[in-house]
């Protein structure tokens, strides 16, 4: 270890785009932090394409929602889900998903108390990670040390010092943080320092889907030409007892990604199997450059047992391990940040009392544990698949399996209709929210209720007579904590602020005086969090003012 220390209230492990987004949350909060990932570059290799609705709530709250959407696949080009027995085969099922543009017109030409100001979008985690990655390093109060590995920290009760090594080993430095956050992947070096395990399910045994997969970056130029362009979408199943492939659109129809089964005895993925797997899912030999291969494994649905001690703590796939089905795994991840970056702000910045570090873990464990768990029964539906034997088959035998399996396809349309898993993360029972005994929505998966209960995301309206930036109630919360004074009747808020005032915690006060938004919450006072929750609500300021600040604080 050097004498040199570099002093920061926040050191992050791991550049991913949880890493990214805790960085760029934090830099929003005026708290500066150095971000340390073992390549000098964001990985360029295609992975999930699934930004849902929340994701892009955060990057909404950061102000680059616009440019994130720009990495979207052809703005015109459908998103449809489709089954093959093969791309020269039998078309099986088909799901319809709109183009970005129609999600776009949809937004526009929706009511004022909408809950999707910001659809899903589909663009590769490929493109989102380089644009964060090009963004982060504009930020004033981040630090980017790309090409520096996590060595070693030790934790006391003001802090950790971390050790850091550059990837040619060339240099060490050492880091004073007042927190420590491993965002550092499924392997999470910071999750295995601490002795921290994953429990769950770790893998799925099933021979349609479970298992090693390989994720295979590839490059065939007569692909889309020749056997999509008539049919066009984002993702391409098939469904064949010689081999399962999917294949996946990304922003240029001269490259794909494809993900098919990884030999079982762990060996690497060879580019002439992976080359094997989609020319028999296209059915017919076409020229094929294969980039690169990921390994991945179908099924898993782990959690960390604990997500942080006295000054570390884990978030994204460092704290859980999906499934890819549903695309929650990123997303979980993004949603870990938001929560955790104002809990760290405050605690910097001096506003935050002794449970708000700790009430981390009890608000987003239990949104992992259910998170994976949905991903893990979506994984279920299509592990059922019924038997496939015959199915490329021009026999009686042959039609009847097809009929067979269009039945169980059209069953999995969940997959991708999954807007309460998205929105719907509740945090009912945590010590920083002040319950007022109402009942909260029912966790459904398929379906978002909006709703003012505490816990719950603050349901989003429209404030402005358009539907762009600026229009939206999330546009104009505060950096800090929310008053949101509801209805014609404009509440009295001046005893919550003059509590938050003596105890300096952030608050903003927005008024919004139409009907239709107080009917939405049933309340003329919210007080929503930094990270677009509801802490409390109420027709009037509580007795006690300086309490209800104190516990929404964490004291
Ligand atoms: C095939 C597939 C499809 C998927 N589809 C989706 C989807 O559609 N939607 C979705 O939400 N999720 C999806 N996921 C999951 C998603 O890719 C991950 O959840 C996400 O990448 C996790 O982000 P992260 O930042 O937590 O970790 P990572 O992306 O793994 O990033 C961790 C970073 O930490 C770095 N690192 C590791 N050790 C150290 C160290 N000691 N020091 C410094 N840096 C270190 C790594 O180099 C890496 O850059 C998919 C995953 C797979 C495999």
């Amino acid at each position: 270890m050097t004498d040199n220390i570099k002093n920061i209230p926040v050191a992050i492990a791991g550049g991913g785009p949880v890493g990214m987004m805790l960085a760029l949350y934090l830099d929003q909060y005026g708290v500066p932090s150095v971000v340390f990932n073992t390549a000098t570059e964001v990985r360029h290799h295609p992975k999930g394409s699934t930004h849902n609705s929340r994701t892009m709530e955060h990057h909404r709250q950061l102000g680059i929602a616009p440019r994130v959407r720009d990495l979207c696949l052809p703005i015109n080009r459908r998103t449809d889900v489709s089954y093959y027995t093969s791309l020269t085969g039998w078309e099986l099922s088909r799901i319809p998903m709109p183009s970005e543009a129609e999600k776009r017109r949809t937004v526009a030409a929706s009511a004022a108390t909408d809950q999707i100001p910001e659809p899903l979008l589909r663009a590769n985690q490929m493109y989102v990670e380089a644009f964060l990655f090009e963004h982060a390093k504009t930020r004033p109060n981040i630090t980017m040390r790309f090409g520096w590995s996590l060595k070693s920290f030790v934790e006391d009760d003001q802090g950790v010092t971390v050790e850091v090594e550059k990837a040619d080993g060339s240099a060490r430095e050492n880091w004073r943080a007042q927190y420590l956050a491993g965002c550092d992947g499924g392997r999470s070096a910071v999750r295995r320092a601490l002795a921290l395990r994953y429990s769950g399910f770790a893998s799925l045994d099933s021979p349609y889907y479970g298992g090693r997969q390989n994720a295979t970056y590839f490059r065939a130029p007569t692909l889309y030409r020749d056997h999509l362009a008539h049919r066009a979408g984002w993702n391409y199943w098939i469904v064949n007892p010689k081999g399962r492939c999917t294949i996946i659109s990304l922003n240029n129809d001269e490259e794909f990604l494809a993900f098919s089964k990884a030999p079982d005895d762990g060996a690497e993925p060879t580019d002439q199997d992976a080359a094997r797997h989609i020319v028999q899912g296209v059915g017919a030999d076409l020229p094929i450059k294969i980039i690169g291969h990921w390994p991945w494994t179908a099924g898993v649905a782990l959690v960390a047992d604990q997500f942080l001690t006295k000054r570390v703590v884990l978030a994204g796939d460092a704290a859980h391990l999906f499934t890819p089905t549903g695309g929650f795994g990123m997303n979980t991840g993004m949603d870990d940040a938001s929560n955790l970056s104002w809990k760290l702000a405050a605690l910097v910045q001096g506003w935050g009392g002794p449970n708000l570090f700790a009430s981390y873990e009890i608000e987003r464990r239990p949104i992992a544990q259910r998170n994976t768990i949905a991903a893990r029964e979506l994984g279920k539906q299509l592990a059922n698949m019924p038997d496939i034997t015959a199915i490329d088959e021009d026999t009686p035998e042959g039609e009847q399996t097809r009929r067979t399996v269009r039945g169980h396809l059209a069953t999995m349309t969940e997959e991708y209709a999954s807007i309460g898993v998205q929105l719907g993360a509740r945090y009912d029972g945590s010590p920083i929210v002040a319950s007022n005994g109402a009942a909260p929505p029912h966790d459904d998966y398929l379906n978002y209720t909006p709703s003012s209960v505490p816990g719950g995301r603050t349901p989003h309206y429209w404030i402005g007579a358009g539907r762009g930036y600026g229009d939206s109630l999330f546009d104009h919360l505060g950096q800090g904590f929310t008053l949101i004074r509801l209805g014609g009747k404009a509440a009295d808020g001046a005893p919550i602020q003059a509590a938050a005032q003596a105890r300096n915690v952030p608050l903003k006060v927005l008024d919004v005086p139409a009907a239709d938004a107080r009917d939405l919450y049933g309340c003329d006072l919210a007080l929503v969090r930094p990270d677009q929750y509801v802490a409390w609500r109420g027709n009037a300021a509580p007795a006690d003012p300086a309490k209800l600040i104190a516990k929404v604080t964490g004291y």
